[in-house]
């Protein structure tokens, strides 16, 4: 294994620069601790630290030309201060210059700031109109009271705002961040300056940094606010660029590392397929050749498996996990939640226990004693294929021979949790991975994203599905709904109900499922009405959710906790409570339950009316297609940067500049620059990391 970084000294990222923030004037132990709570641990990371939004303090506007709402910097003569007690105390300090007045209302002030604001006086004041009682007014302006015939210089350059931490106040920042400017900023090395000028007119390194920090009066603040300015362009490439390069890293130093190889068993693999009851699909079965290559390698494999919900990932996960098992090795599945893991654990076992495959369960929601079982069984080697969540690679959780790591739903775990898994693996050798995701996100995307894997891609359905049929209803047509969900289940079918959150009401997203199931109880006499929330303990989920897989339960209403990978082929009919307040993806995760035995699928999309436009593009577009990457792209183009692949909930990889949807067509040159640089200049490939990923690498060691 490799030494982690943090135990050697990192170089200085850039010559010339020092390491320690201490080298900054005015920077004590106290000041460099509170900076490292925003990421900021040397000079240079100060370098790029980049400002939330500007103020414009360059111009004086006058008084008269004001509008509410504005910020602005105006002067003027004081014509009037005083208290005044009218609701809240408050001090109301009146000025003029020759084109108006304007009121600045303070209700916080001291003796001594009341006693400077004199009449006659002349102040400055930079703060956002706002209309008063008694005209414009502004409410706790930034101001200053002038000496007479003080002439106060304008700020030259717009005014950055950082985003600040507790005890780092906006102005300290400033001015170390000036200072680091003034003393370091020509020193950076600019190693991208041939690649870059390829990109159009993006600025070089050093331009580009001075200009986001100090833009110039006239700057274009539409574009800087929006991200798409060239000189955040240039950033963000670098800094999707470093990202790149240390998950190429990663990997290159994971595959040096050694691997059990897991030869297939035919005998073993034929058994299994044979029992299936259906042959794999095109797609399925070039995915298990890539996969059985990569396992019989002396190194690790690390493959990332894409393809839509309902194509039979998890059919190919067990296939994989034969050859870990004819091995002598054990294999891990892990599952994002209980639910899921639960599935996972019933298909497992379904397919695996008539080989004779023992298959074990572990989840934090285990108790004591079944826990101490498992974690035996695991621990001596008797559990051969263990399925569970996150609780699989939790500290005390031993491995007798681990060699195999499948993780589903890749896109709810972190880059750090996908790596920590390397870490469970016996001495020396690393287990291969397989990771499995459902989101189908563009191909570029994936690369930067999954750099470190790589990719194989299941485009079909298995034959005999029928795409679900789409059909957006009112939510006062209930009742004919009502009607359709009784004519299915007295035909023998089944349906979800889905109850989602109501954000406007305070009611818990179970409650609004209980109600459902009350009326649908009332409505559907004679036909089994179950509820599944997620407040309810595992094992009632496990119960309900088996009793709808047997029929014994008609309609299943629930919240969207069903929405991840949950697996019941006779289930064909799907309605969709609030519809429109649902994220494109959420809708086709969740229509994905349906469509997956062979009867036609329906999916009704209750909304209440009237729709917004948003909604009515989602609801429209979900009729239209079923292509879950035609969903993903119109989800892109809707809900715009950082939502569509939960990097904000996940935290999936942490950028200071770059957005991954924002800055997706960055993505493809930035492949392109690493591979020049690899060969060009590898010189420039720590730096590079350093600057951006920092000295002790977030994706941790492996
Ligand atoms: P996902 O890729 O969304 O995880 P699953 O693995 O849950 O999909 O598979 C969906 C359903 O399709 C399961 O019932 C599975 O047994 C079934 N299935 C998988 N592959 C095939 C196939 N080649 N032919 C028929 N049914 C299949
Ligand atoms: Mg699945």
């Amino acid at each position: 294994m490799q030494s982690s970084r943090s135990e050697v000294a990192a170089p200085a990222a850039t010559p010339g620069i020092p390491d320690e923030l201490s080298a900054l004037r005015g920077v004590g132990p106290a000041l460099a601790e509170k900076l490292g709570r925003l990421n900021i641990c040397r000079p240079e990371d100060l370098l790029f630290l980049l400002p939330q939004r500007y103020e414009d303090r360059t111009r004086l506007t006058a008084i008269g030309a004001l509008h509410p709402g504005q910020t602005a910097v105006v002067e003027g003569e004081i014509s009037l201060t005083e208290v005044v007690y009218r609701r809240r105390r408050s001090l109301l300090c009146r000025i003029t210059d020759n084109t108006g007045q304007l009121t600045l209302r303070l209700f916080y002030f001291s003796r001594a700031q009341q006693e400077a604001l004199q009449r006659g006086e002349r102040v400055r004041c930079y703060g956002t109109v706002r209309p008063g009682p008694s005209g414009a007014e502004m409410i706790h302006p930034e101001y200053r009271v002038l000496r007479s015939g003080q002439a106060l210089p304008l700020e030259d350059r717009l005014t950055p705002v950082y985003p600040t931490t507790e005890g780092v106040q906006q102005a300290r920042l400033r001015s170390l961040i000036g200072q680091a400017l003034d003393r370091w900023l020509p020193l950076l090395t600019d190693w991208l300056s041939t690649a870059t000028a390829e990109l159009g007119d993006l600025p070089d390194l050093i331009s580009a940094v001075d200009y986001l920090h100090r833009p110039p009066p006239g700057a274009d603040l539409a574009s800087l606010a929006a991200g798409s300015h060239p000189a955040q362009r240039r950033l963000a490439m670098e800094e999707m660029l470093a990202h790149h390069l240390s998950l190429r890293q990663v990997r290159e130093r994971a595959r040096s590392d050694d691997a059990i190889p897991l030869e297939l068993d035919p005998e073993l693999r034929r058994r299994f397929l044979g029992s299936l009851g259906f042959t794999l699909t095109d797609g399925q079965q070039a995915t298990l050749a890539d996969i059985d290559a990569d396992l019989a390698d002396r190194h690790p494999m690390m493959r990332l498996v894409q393809g839509d919900v309902g194509c039979g990932k998890t059919v190919v996960a067990a296939a994989a996990g034969l050859n870990a098992v004819a091995a002598g090795c054990q294999v891990a599945v892990m599952a994002p939640t209980e639910l899921l893991a639960e599935q996972h654990r019933d298909s497992f076992f379904r397919w695996l226990d008539p080989l004779g495959i023992r298959v074990a369960w572990l989840t934090g929601s285990l108790r004591k004693k079944a826990r101490d079982r498992t974690l035996a069984e695991i621990a001596d080697g008797t559990a051969q294929v263990i399925v569970g969540t996150h609780a699989l690679f939790q500290d005390g959780v031993d491995y007798a021979r681990l060699a195999l790591v499948i993780v589903d739903e890749q896109h709810r775990f972190g880059v750090h949790q996908r790596l920590r898994l390397m870490e469970k693996s016996p001495d020396h050798q690393r287990p291969h991975q397989l990771v499995m995701t459902a989101t189908p996100i563009p191909r570029t995307l994936a690369m930067t994203l999954y750099a470190d894997l790589d990719t194989s891609v299941i485009r079909e359905l298995p034959p005999g599905r029928q795409p679900v049929r789409t059909v957006a209803i009112s939510e006062d047509r209930r009742g004919e709904v009502v009607e359709r969900v009784r004519a299915a289940c007295n035909a023998g079918r089944r349906a979800y109900w889905v109850c989602p959150l109501i954000e406007t009401s305070d009611a818990l997203p179970s409650q609004a499922a209980e109600a459902t199931h009350a009326m649908l109880t009332e409505a559907l006499p004679g036909i089994e009405v179950g509820l599944m929330h997620g407040r309810m303990k595992p094992e009632e989920k496990e119960r309900t959710m088996q009793a709808f897989a047997r029929g014994k339960i008609g309609v299943l209403v629930a919240t969207t906790v069903i929405e991840v990978g949950v697996d019941v082929p006779e289930a064909s009919l799907m309605i969709i409570e609030n519809a429109e307040r649902m994220g494109l993806s959420q809708l086709h995760q969740l229509r994905g339950r349906v469509g997956r035995g062979t009867t036609e699928s329906i999916c009704l999309l209750l909304y209440r009316s009237p729709l917004a436009r948003l909604a009515r593009e989602r609801l429209d577009t979900m009729r239209r297609t079923n292509d879950g990457f035609e969903i993903a792209r119109k989800d892109l183009e809707l809900r715009g940067p950082g939502e569509v692949l939960g990097t904000r909930q996940t935290g999936l990889m942490q950028f200071r500049v770059a957005d991954l949807i924002r800055d997706a067509d960055l993505a493809e040159p930035v492949q392109q620059i690493a591979r020049e640089l690899l060969v060009g200049s590898p010189e420039a490939i720590t730096p590079i990391m350093q600057r951006w990923v920092g000295g002790a690498s977030r994706f941790g060691q492996v």
